[in-house]
């Protein structure tokens, strides 16, 4: 530049030279008079003349070589500029594109000419776009050059690092613009970030590593304190581990890791977070818990991942984990705390005989303990044949004769006494035990109805009931219809009982199912009504029989309370709905002189019988049937 306009100056000054010496002979002409013109003084003015001519063509020499170098130097400079590795170019006060250079095209990859009159934030990436803005006011409010770092991208869409620096200046006319550079960082902007992972990610498995979890984890406390909710701190680590190094060796062992670490991430929200911390141990923070509950159930989705083989490197490995778990903030106050408790739960796990979690807190651990325990046993009684079912008769409110029996399943477990189904049937339903289990109550309960059938009792209906994670397989149908058949029981003498969840989640596949099965001639009746969320357009879609109201409602139906109106409304509208109504849990004769004269059609409860063994049920039935006479 400073060569240009150094060649430039000088040109204008011999041009003016020029001018001047020029002027200065016409005005030497000019001052004589025509009679002073002598040959003499002609000829001395011609000498003077030719002379200044001379100097003349010297000069426009001299300026022709001044406007060569000029020449030369500003394409030197437009090459510079073209080939400068960095991009410029001028914008207008409206931020338009008024020229660039070449670089400044080949990194937005475009052809320069479509440059002009484009604005620049054309080529920001949209969430970088308000940054470039406030620098851009900042320019104009200081006339200080800025300088920021922003994702530019090309015309075909690649994203790319730019430093931009905008400087004020004025263009010829004297208007300001901004001239703007632009570098290529991408390359420095992914080392630093690849350095930014390298420091807070463990290699191997791509978790966090033990610093950046700690504190990560430091400030998800800091937050529940401030927000209000809880946390928990999992330790996990993975049970004989070594014994995969030693024998397999430590590709094998990386694998597993890797594997752990994918099955872990699958099991807790995008939001939770987890690091490896030693060689096959595992961190996890669960945030923004309700109650420990939480933690509980993320830690039966580890082990259920956990408690089956796994491919890995051609081997099928079974590996499981043992896990400890503290919660903020019964289980300590800072992060520190929690880590020592979650450890402590995990050894406590370790010795509790390996693959199973543990709450540092020994009342949470009781629960989780005893549900685990539940499912570890159940999972063989069925093989130990250690169900029974007990049978309690559903009797007609008006004439008190034996409409049937409801079958109620019961648990001898092995050391542990008779075990009543709200302690099992949970767990059995959450594990998909339940499945293989209401089979068996199927078979055995349409045995037990044609055994009465065949000692001549030969209109009693079975009632069983039915979970709704059953009547989710499709299979449902053909299970019933293969325990009437294998049993020669006839349909109409078995009534299934579903509760009114099944209406919460697919009504319409659970409503399909149910008319399947009352196709076969079974009954279908609505257990436990009142406590679920069936509306009346629900009761009319389901194919149903009869509708048993909730003892928690005929507990209340001896008092003056509001409830008490709610029996009779209940059993007027059900009539209308042409089906029967059945009242559970009646345990007093003032509760059966109130259903008698609300015209309850059955009843069933401790007042008249418990649920009996199946080998009481024929004496019972003779000595109740010599009874009514
Ligand atoms: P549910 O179907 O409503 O059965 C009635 C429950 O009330 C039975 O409890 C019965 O023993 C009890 N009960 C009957 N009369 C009285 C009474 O007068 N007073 C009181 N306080 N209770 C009375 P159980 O046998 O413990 O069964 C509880 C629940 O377990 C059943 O409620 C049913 O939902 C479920 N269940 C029972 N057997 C099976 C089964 O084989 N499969 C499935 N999926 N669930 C079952
Ligand atoms: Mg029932
Ligand atoms: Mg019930």
């Amino acid at each position: 530049m400073e060569n240009i306009d150094s060649s430039a100056e000088h040109a204008a000054v011999l041009r003016t030279e020029a001018e001047k010496r020029s002027k200065a002979t016409n005005a030497w002409i000019d001052r004589f008079e025509p009679d002073e013109l002598t040959p003499m003084a002609v000829r001395q003015a011609f000498n003077e003349l030719h002379v200044h001519q001379i100097e003349l063509e010297m000069q426009n020499e001299e300026l022709r070589r001044a406007q060569l170098e000029l020449d030369m130097a500003r394409a030197r400079y437009f090459d510079l500029y073209d080939l400068a590795p960095v991009g410029y170019c001028t914008l207008n006060e409206q931020g338009l594109i008024m020229e660039a250079n070449l670089t400044a095209a080949t990194l937005l990859g475009v052809i320069r000419g479509v440059l002009a009159g484009q604005p620049i934030s054309r080529f920001i990436l949209k969430e970088d776009q308000d940054g470039y803005c406030q620098q851009r006011k900042q320019l104009f409010a200081t006339g200080e050059t800025q300088s920021l770092e922003l994702r530019m991208v090309k015309k075909e869409g690649a994203v790319f690092w730019v430093q931009l620096q905008i400087a004020a200046a004025k263009d010829e006319g004297g208007a300001p613009v901004c001239r703007i550079t632009l570098s290529d960082v991408t390359a420095r902007k992914m080392l630093e970030s690849e350095l930014v992972i390298m420091a807070h990610v463990d290699t191997l498995t791509r978790t966090l590593n033990r610093p950046a979890f700690l504190e990560k984890a430091s400030r998800e406390i800091a937050r529940a304190r401030r927000t209000g909710m809880q946390c928990a701190v999992m330790f996990v680590d993975l049970d004989h581990f070594k014994s995969v190094n030693d024998t397999l060796g430590h590709s094998v062992g990386d694998e597993l890791l890797k594997d752990t670490a994918l099955g872990l991430a699958a099991c807790i929200r995008e939001t939770d977070m987890m690091a490896r911390v030693g060689g096959d141990e595992f961190l996890i923070l669960l945030n923004d818990l309700e109650s420990g509950q939480g933690a509980q159930y993320i830690a039966e989705r580890i082990r259920e991942k956990f408690n089956a083989p796994r491919l890995i490197a051609g081997n099928d490995l079974f590996i499981t984990a043992s896990i400890g778990i503290a919660v903020y903030p019964h289980d300590g106050d800072s992060l520190e705390d929690l880590l020592k408790n979650a450890d402590t739960a995990m050894y406590a796990a370790k010795e509790s005989g390996r693959n199973m979690f543990r709450f540092f807190d020994l009342e949470m651990n009781k629960n989780a303990v005893t549900k685990m325990q539940v499912e570890r046993d159940l999972r063989g009684a069925l093989d130990k044949k250690e169900f029974v079912l007990f049978y309690q008769p559903v009797v007609n409110v008006a004439d008190g004769r034996v409409r049937g029996f409801e079958a109620l399943l019961r648990w001898f477990r092995t050391g542990g006494g008779l075990v009543f189904p709200d302690e099992f049937i949970p767990v059995a339903e959450e594990t998909g035990l339940i499945v293989p289990i209401g089979a068996w109550v199927l078979d055995e309960a349409c045995r037990f109805g044609k055994q009465l059938v065949d000692r001549g009792f030969i209109d009693l209906v079975i009632s069983v009931n039915i979970s709704v994670v059953q009547l989710r397989r499709k299979n449902l149908v053909d299970i019933i219809k293969s325990a009437l058949d294998q049993n020669g029981l006839r349909p109409e003498l078995l009534e299934i009982e579903v509760t009114e969840s099944l209406c919460i989640e697919s009504f319409d596949a659970a409503v399909e199912i149910l008319k399947a099965i009352s196709a076969l001639g079974v009954l279908v009746s609505l257990d436990d009504f009142g406590t679920g969320y069936s509306s009346l357009v629900h009761l009319q879609k389901l194919p149903i029989k009869n509708l048993k109201i909730d003892r928690l409602f005929i507990n209340e139906i001896a008092k003056e309370s509001d409830e008490n109106a709610m029996i009779p409304a209940i059993i007027d509208l059900t009539h209308k709905l042409k089906l029967g109504v059945v009242a559970e849990g009646v345990e007093t004769g003032i509760q059966l002189e109130k259903l008698a004269a609300n015209r309850c059609d059955y009843y069933q409860g401790y007042l008249f019988s418990k649920p009996l063994p199946a080998d009481e049920v024929i004496p019972f039935m003779e000595a109740h049937n010599g009874k009514q006479g």
